[in-house]
């Protein structure tokens, strides 16, 4: 069987010619993209770690309790019958992003990922510290020695960063009190928590250790929408091949030659090993090493900074700024719309939510005296992060008798609780079978609710 034929030339930025990965080692570039870089980084990490263990309200900052459903969120929790405000949210954000690419283009996967702030400000970091350094990381790679000593040592701290991590995300979802429990006692005692916890912290290390780039390039989805979301005025890391073109070498006379002196900077540096003088391209994450690399040389040779820069596709061909554009009405438009109405809805949301439902079996019965009873079962949520009493009072009373084995209700703290009552009266007091009643429900404080129910009985 005849080998494949070598590609001519490199099909991919993380493609050897001959098909096998080429692993990316960006070498460091100091400027200053990267320092404010790594100030939002460290602050959304160290944002990311605390998050489970900050309460407002007594509740937590986040917690998304999926056994109860339940979705807390800056002290306010979310219950299953709060979906339509959880859609606005939803939506809300959604346009918020597609409103950021518009205006600032992939700010988001430079500055905010955490596949990027992770990758970039910590994991890459210490692959630089344990290895001793980029060159010799490339070495280690060169020579395919996958599990030196040092490569081995990596992992293992790695191991550990991923085990933190899967902690931390669990916490997210069954809060840091029971973490903790869970922590200080056997793994089989909570199974189902303990395989999510090791799922995450082996997706986290596999994808540190070996996906890395190629998350970004291949499984994640908003890198491929980009070409959609951007237009020619959005903002964008670009090389300006007006001034840099045709590059050369040397430093010296450069008659004819732009600024570019194609001395690589930009490439080695690039997290995605792409060329960004080859044009926007969807592997750009636009986290501005290239622009820091790039800066550095134009100081030493004696240039202007700013070949490679925060630009746009219209300003680089001399086109002004265009502030109102389609997009940047329409979206925020659509936000307000769409987070106008989750604020509205959120403002005038209940403290309870409380659905009437008829009684199991018969639709009533009769006593031996001809009483009619109609079973009615109350369902109650309370929507508070306060257990609460609610009394239950039948408002059409004359001649009729409530029974109500728990009354007043307790319902604990963003809980729900059905009770069951029973309405006793007279065969009499029904026209053609039925009879329009209501009932209240209150807290005796903020919440008191009149709800109507159809009882049935005898027809005459
Ligand atoms: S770093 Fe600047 S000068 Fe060097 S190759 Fe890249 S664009 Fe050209
Ligand atoms: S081309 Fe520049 S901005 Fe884009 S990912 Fe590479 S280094 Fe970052």
């Amino acid at each position: 069987m005849t080998a494949p034929a070598a590609a001519s030339g490199r099909v991919l930025a993380t493609l050897n010619e001959d098909g096998s990965r080429r692993w990316i080692r960006p070498k460091p570039s100091p400027g200053k993209w990267l320092i404010r870089r790594r100030a939002v980084a460290y602050a959304l990490i160290a944002l990311f770690l605390a998050i489970p263990h900050l309460r407002m309200n007594g509740k937590p900052w986040m917690l998304l309790d999926l056994p109860h459903r339940q979705f807390t969120f800056f002290g306010t929790t979310f219950l299953p019958t709060d979906t339509l405000l959880l859609m606005l949210l939803f939506v809300s954000a959604l346009i918020g992003i597609f409103l950021l690419t518009a205006l600032f283009g992939r700010v988001w996967c430079g500055w905010g990922c955490p596949q990027t702030v992770w990758m970039e400000f910590i994991f890459r970091p210490i692959e630089r510290l344990v290895e001793g350094g980029f060159n010799a990381s490339r070495a280690l790679d060169r020579d395919r020695k996958h599990f030196a000593p040092r490569r081995l040592l990596k992992y293992a701290i790695y191991a550990l960063l991923s085990l933190t991590l899967g902690n931390t995300f669990l916490a997210y979802f069954v809060g840091t009190d029971t973490l903790w429990v869970w922590v200080l006692s056997s793994p089989f005692d909570h199974l189902t928590g303990f395989l999510v916890m090791a799922v995450t912290a082996t997706a986290v290390f596999l994808d540190f250790t070996w996906f890395r780039e190629q998350t970004c390039l291949v499984a994640c989805p908003y890198g491929r929408w980009q070409s959609a979301l951007l237009d020619r005025q959005s903002l964008i890391v670009a090389y300006d091949s007006a001034r840099g073109e045709p590059r050369g070498h040397g430093t010296g006379a450069r008659t004819g030659l732009g600024d570019c002196i194609a001395c690589n900077a930009c490439v080695q540096t690039c997290p995605t090993g792409i060329d960004i003088r080859d044009g926007l391209q969807m592997e750009c994450i636009h986290c501005t090493q290239c622009s820091d690399a790039c800066d550095e040389i134009m100081v030493k040779v004696g240039k202007p900074v700013g070949l490679i820069r925060y630009s746009s596709k219209d300003a680089l061909v001399g086109n002004p700024p265009r502030i109102l554009r389609a997009r940047t009405v329409l979206y925020p438009l659509a936000f307000t719309l769409f987070f106008g109405g989750f604020l509205f809805a959120l403002a005038t949301r209940s403290p309870a939510d409380v659905t009437l439902l008829g009684g199991q079996g018969a639709p009533f019965t009769q006593e031996a005296d001809g009483q009619v009873v109609n079973q009615v079962r109350i369902k109650v949520a309370n929507r508070t992060g306060d257990d609460h009493l609610y009394t239950i009072t039948y408002l059409d009373a004359e001649g009729a008798r409530l029974i109500a084995p728990e009354n007043p209700v307790r319902v604990p703290a963003a809980g729900n609780i059905t009770t069951t009552v029973f309405v006793v009266q007279a065969a009499d007091r029904f026209v053609n079978g039925e009879r329009l009643v209501r009932f209240r429900l209150s807290d005796g404080g903020t919440f008191t609710r009149e709800f109507g129910w159809r009882l049935l009985g005898p027809q005459k």
